[in-house]
């Protein structure tokens, strides 16, 4: 098993990214299909910057036919 530091999960709270420094700031205010990659976001609360990285949701089938 590998140690891994608290930074590779983003905690999401009522579409809200978490500081995962803090645990208290939010970085940035997602929707339920936001996508983003290696986006900085500097806490409010304590002033660290964090990379946020949060995957596309999977496309729920495909809806629309032709
Ligand atoms: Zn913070």
């Amino acid at each position: 098993m590998q140690t891994t530091k608290k930074h590779d999960k983003l905690v999401i709270k009522d579409g809200w990214v978490i500081c995962p420094v803090c645990e208290k700031g939010k970085l940035l205010l997602t929707r339920p299909d936001t996508a983003v990659r290696n986006l900085p976001r500097k806490c409010k609360r304590c002033g660290q910057e964090t990379i946020v990285n949060i995957e596309a949701p999977e496309p729920a089938s495909t809806v629309t036919s032709a």
